[in-house]
């Protein structure tokens, strides 16, 4: 087949997904629902007032991030394209700086009120039924008693960041297993706040699948599984439900007149995959979801190209995995993810390692806001959209809103950042 032979070469690739399966002005596939988003996001309310106690800097205890109208980097493209252009800011979610706030942080609260409400910890009034204020978690003897367990996670960096960081702050023992690929300066920040780092000279599947075995050898251990779990999916399909209200405040329709086309860089697919559930939920047929990948490490394209999901890695068709985009340097994808995929992607393309530095800068010297490489992954997909000709969706006009979601960016340190710059 031709699209796998260029991955093998490491080409850029345009996929359309065929096997898209209609879901109407709203809702899924075949009505098929994977996560509950309305229990999601009101666990996340009532763990407010713990985040606002905790992390100060977040306003109201509601980690969520600006969705910002980019015009001036539109005008820095060389080609001609329709519609409006937004950049969805998780690059800049408070907490730990990236897309995995939502759904490592959401496991990870949900992992602590599932510990307290099971040792009668958390107080509900016999007479309205409602739980005493979250804010009580923060207390000394709250961190106590999760100081008797542990959290485990395999990561390739931003995921270990969010976990570490939220884990640490509720009282939780955690260990982060960390991939070659991941930066020093995440690994010293996780280091600072008493997080274990397990170093792995292998890539991310390996640090993965230690951490798995050392966590399941102890009971008192959670695993959280970027590879399958639905906690983390969850956390990530709320961004559709808080999505939908900003456009609206923002005066922006979405339906069959005004489509939505949204660009997402994967990694194993849990973040982007979460996210187009959510804006399935809310859009429906009316939003067209691409993911974006580096040409060295198309797990997620791959699988779906061939059908066989996480039953193929990039490895198995001589790919090096290897990549400037740190958080997207996965060589098999989440197999919960790719099925539901399956029927919910309009399509997947790679990118060039070569074009994430040139995006960078020009969206820094356009719009003064910096993301990491990883985040700049999706741009290209404006491009695979514009020139498209089929008829397996609608070509954008002037009434299209695109979106890329910046994925990480906000915590690099200075240095560093000019030194992507500089590239
Ligand atoms: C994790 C991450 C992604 C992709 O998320 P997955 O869940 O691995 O697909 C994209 N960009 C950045 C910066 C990330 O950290």
């Amino acid at each position: 087949m031709e699209l796998i032979k260029r991955l093998t070469d490491c080409e850029e690739i345009f996929w359309i997904n065929r096997g898209y399966v209609s879901c109407g002005a709203a809702g899924q596939p075949n009505g098929e629902q994977i996560v509950d988003i309305d229990e999601a996001e009101a666990r996340l309310l009532r763990f407010a007032p713990f985040i606002e106690r905790v992390f100060p800097e977040v306003e109201g205890g509601i980690i969520e991030s600006p969705l910002t109208e980019i015009k001036n980097f539109g005008n820095t493209i060389g080609y001609p394209f329709r519609g409006r252009l937004f950049l969805k800011q998780d690059s800049h979610l408070p907490i730990s700086g990236s897309v995995k706030a939502r759904g490592g942080i959401y496991e990870v609260l949900k992992l602590a009120e599932t510990l307290a409400v099971k040792e009668g910890l958390l107080k509900r009034d016999p007479v309205t039924g409602e739980h005493e204020s979250y804010a009580m978690l923060a207390e000394p003897r709250m961190r106590e008693f999760f100081s008797n367990y542990k959290v485990a996670v395999g990561s390739t960096g931003n995921l270990g960041l969010s976990i570490g960081i939220i884990s640490a702050a509720i009282g939780f023992k955690v260990t982060v297993h960390m991939s070659a690929d991941a930066r020093q300066w995440k690994k010293d920040m996780l280091r600072d706040k008493g997080v274990t780092v397990v170093e792995y000279p292998d890539d991310y599947e390996a640090a993965v699948a230690q951490g798995r075995r050392e966590a399941e050898a102890d009971p008192a251990c959670h695993f959280v599984d970027d590879e399958n779990s639905k906690d983390l999916f969850a956390g990530y399909s709320v961004a559709g439900k808080r999505m939908a209200k900003q456009l609206r405040d923002m005066g922006i329709t979405v339906d069959g007149k005004h489509r939505l086309y949204v660009y997402l860089p994967c990694g194993v697919g849990g973040a982007p995959g979460g996210v187009t559930y959510g804006i399935k939920e809310y859009f429906g047929d009316n939003a067209y979801c691409f993911f974006a990948e580096p040409t060295h490490a198309p797990c997620m394209a791959l699988g779906l190209i061939t059908g066989r999901l996480n039953e193929i890695s990039v490895g198995d068709i001589g790919i090096d995995g290897k990549t400037e985009a740190d958080g997207l340097a996965v060589g098999r994808p989440s197999r919960l993810v790719a099925k539901a995929m399956q029927t919910r992607l309009t399509g997947c393309f790679t990118v060039d390692d070569g074009k994430l530095y040139p995006y960078l800068t020009a969206l820094n010297d356009a719009e003064g806001i910096f993301i990491e490489p990883s985040a700049c992954a999706g741009f290209e997909g404006l491009k695979h959209v514009s020139g498209y000709e089929g008829s397996e969706f609608p070509a954008p006009d002037e009434n299209s809103v695109h979106i890329f979601w910046a994925t990480g960016g906000s915590m690099v340190p200075e240095k560093e950042k000019l030194s992507f710059m500089n590239r």
